[in-house]
């Protein structure tokens, strides 16, 4: 049976397939972002309507303590990544006032997968509605969601839909920092890309490098040393 293509992959794919060739290669760890685990965490942690503010102050405060007992989180960095999220709190909890109600009852951290699709994943919320939500602290497009988050929102839309046997049509894309949640239909074009998508990243697993996209973010890659030094089979041939 073939290995399930994680949804993260498809993103990393669409950053660059190549990093999915160094990312199978690497044997250390990716260092962990403190300041975005912090904020995904603690946009993971309120359950209720009431109080927001209070609750995120509150959560805060136990993440501050919980985190570095489970992650490897240097205390240096831990501290200030708190003091800085805490001085956000009041606008984040205004900006997500008027989205309760989309986000919450919700399930954090909902393990999806299927053998049939070739596809897992770790969804960030699952909010009412069986809406597949996912948690940005980057940038927000002017308009929309980003192209990477509307293909993961369809990889997720086909697990859960296969779940429940139906169809789901519609995800969120949560930006905390800008207090904005924005929703996206998910077409059935995207989803047949996630597919197409999951059978290139099969094959760049099975060891085949693909040539470098002309697009390629590798000013600010982690792999640009080992990429520059490998050629792809293509290359070799032309
Ligand atoms: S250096 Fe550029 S081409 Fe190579 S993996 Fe990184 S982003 Fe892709």
């Amino acid at each position: 049976m073939p290995t399930l293509v994680r949804i993260s992959e498809i993103g990393l794919y669409l950053r660059c397939p190549r990093l999915i060739y160094f990312e199978n290669l690497r044997r250390t760890p990716q260092k962990i972002d403190t300041k975005h685990l912090l904020l995904r965490s603690l946009m993971l942690s309120f359950s209720q309507k009431n109080d927001l503010e209070g609750q995120l102050k509150e959560n805060l405060a136990r993440l501050e303590a919980e985190l570095p007992l489970v992650y490897e989180i240097e205390p240096e960095e831990m501290e200030p990544a708190c003091r800085e999220l805490e001085g956000e709190i009041a606008g984040i909890a205004q900006g997500l006032a008027g989205h309760l109600d989309h986000l919450l009852p919700c399930l954090a951290e909902v393990d999806l997968y299927s053998d049939r699709l070739g596809l897992s994943g770790r969804l960030d919320r699952l909010a009412p509605g069986s809406t597949p939500s996912l948690i940005r602290t980057g940038k927000a497009p002017e308009d929309g969601i980003w192209k990477k988050d509307r293909l993961m929102l369809a990889g997720y839309a086909l697990l859960l839909g296969e779940k429940n046997r139906t169809h789901i049509n519609q995800g969120l894309v949560e930006y905390p920092r800008l207090a904005l949640v924005r929703a996206a239909q998910i077409h059935s074009v995207d989803r047949a890309r996630v597919l197409r998508i999951r059978d290139r990243i099969r094959l760049i697993k099975e060891g085949q490098l693909p040539d470098r996209p002309e697009d390629a973010p590798c000013p600010a890659c982690w792999a640009a040393d080992i990429c520059e030094t490998r050629h792809s089979l293509a290359s070799r041939f032309f």
